[in-house]
């Protein structure tokens, strides 16, 4: 992409209204602009991180084996009679009626309707497993939006769920889930620790909240600090082993790690005193095993082996899709502006053309641009009429990874300099060895 035709809205000012880092550093960056409070457009480059970040939730998804659909935003209010949640929502649910007078609402999350789809189509324990997945816009009416997409009220949101025919089948699914999800949060370059939570209105017994620790956090965390030393890595794992998956989440959560609403004194003060530790955390995500708490009522059953129709069991499992754009830049900034990890970044690595207009600069960019866009770098040539230093500037405010400059001055010696964003780090080489290490 050339700059010059881009569409790249930066801010000068810091926006008065922004609380935290990561809302700021969006809205500087032109990445997101508020249609509604807690309701946001998504402008190219903040579109292009999202979408980056969904597609390797698809992937993390699709490689357990789990399902992608897509379900509508809009849902009938009937359905939520069936499970008796529509009446236990509360003002978070945004109701809606349409010409016939008939109730609507836009999805705040997909249990009833998920359940439905598999009532209707499902009958016998030998479609069984099934986990179906969807990456959808949800809506819950926060009483206080802020923190940009942090905590908007249009979301989007991975939402997964599985249908199984036990209880210990269903706690497979449960583990399989949390280890996707390591792996997921993994690959942003994020750490989320996996934390004993509580259910609120999804209901259940078994469910992990996974928490990114930040100061900007909402929820207060307690942990060992011995579980930051955990890491999954590139380990190959079977998703179909019960043991292997298992062995996983006892792993990652041996330690104890917990949020505020389950946190429990006692066990906490049996850590060692330098190991206790109590932080602020970011939500980005929450599984859950609820059994039968949507099948029953709604009827979801299925012939077992016995011929004995018997409601499935069933768990949901949700990422912040939208969230972790927000968490992280919260994550991975510094005082210039963002600092993308790779496999996120709207952009491979970014072209500065110190003299626009110069011909030799000129060719050597066009060059550049060409070479990276084949190797499938994705560049942003910031070929415009500027200062080299408020090129600089927005480069370092968007955050590629890397920066190529190109100039007269240092074409005539025969050099361009390389420029690793994270560390700030430069070197001086030809164009072809430039070239070379980032095609590398
Ligand atoms: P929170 O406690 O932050 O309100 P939640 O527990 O109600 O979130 P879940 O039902 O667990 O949310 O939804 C799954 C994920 O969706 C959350 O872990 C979070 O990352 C994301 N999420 C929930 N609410 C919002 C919101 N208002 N804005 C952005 N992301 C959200
Ligand atoms: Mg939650």
């Amino acid at each position: 992409m050339r700059l010059s035709r881009y569409f790249l809205p930066v801010l000068k000012e810091t926006p008065a209204e922004a609380q935290i880092v990561s809302h700021r550093l969006m809205l500087r960056a032109g990445m997101i602009r508020q249609a509604s409070a807690g309701i946001y457009s998504w402008l190219p480059l903040g579109y292009k991180v999202l979408r980056r970040i969904e597609d390797i939730v698809h992937e993390e998804q699709q490689r357990a084996g789990h399902i992608p659909v897509l379900m509508p935003t809009i849902q009938s209010a009937d359905l939520w009679r069936e499970s008796g949640r529509y009446d236990d929502y509360g003002q978070e649910m945004l109701r809606i009626r349409d010409r016939h007078e008939r109730d609507m609402l836009y999805g705040p999350t997909n249990e009833e309707l998920i359940t439905d789809i598999f009532r209707a189509h499902v009958g016998s324990y030998k479609a069984l497993p099934l986990t179906l997945y969807h990456i959808q816009w949800k809506f819950r009416d926060e009483v206080r939006p802020r923190f940009g997409v942090m905590r908007g009220r249009e979301f989007l949101m991975k939402d997964g769920y599985n249908f199984d025919l036990t209880k210990e089948d269903a706690l497979h699914a449960y583990n399989r889930h949390l280890v996707t999800y390591l792996r997921t949060y993994e690959r942003l370059g994020l750490q989320a620790i996996p934390m004993r939570a509580d259910s609120g209105p999804i209901g259940g017994d078994d469910t992990h909240e996974f928490l990114v620790l930040a100061e900007t956090g909402e929820s207060e965390v307690f942990y060992d600090s011995a579980i930051t030393d955990l890491t999954f890595g590139d380990r190959a794992i079977d998703y179909d082993s019960r043991e292997e998956c298992r062995a996983v989440l006892e792993e990652f959560t041996s330690r104890y790690a917990r949020t505020d609403e389950t946190h429990d004194e006692a066990l906490f003060n049996a850590i060692p005193e330098e190991r206790r530790k109590s932080a602020r955390g970011i939500e980005v995500g929450q599984i859950f095993y609820f059994g039968t708490k949507y099948s029953e009522p709604m009827g979801a059953m299925v012939t077992n082996e016995a011929g004995e129709r018997v409601p499935v069991h069933m768990g949901s499992h949700g990422i912040g899709v939208s969230r972790l754009v927000g968490a992280i830049i919260e994550a991975s900034h510094d005082e210039k502006g963002i600092v993308w990890p790779e496999s996120v970044a709207p952009f491979g690595v970014g072209i500065v053309n110190l003299k626009q207009g110069d011909a030799a600069a000129d060719a050597a960019c066009e060059d550049a641009y060409a070479k990276l866009a084949a190797a499938g770098l994705d560049p942003l040539y910031d070929d415009r009429e500027e200062r080299a230093g408020a090129k600089f500037a927005t480069m370092d405010l968007i955050g590629l990874p890397w920066r190529l400059t190109i100039g007269p001055r240092g074409l005539a010696a025969g050099t361009v300099e390389l420029t690793r964003r994270k560390t700030g780090e430069t070197q001086e080489l030809s164009l072809e060895s430039a070239l070379a290490k980032l095609t590398a």
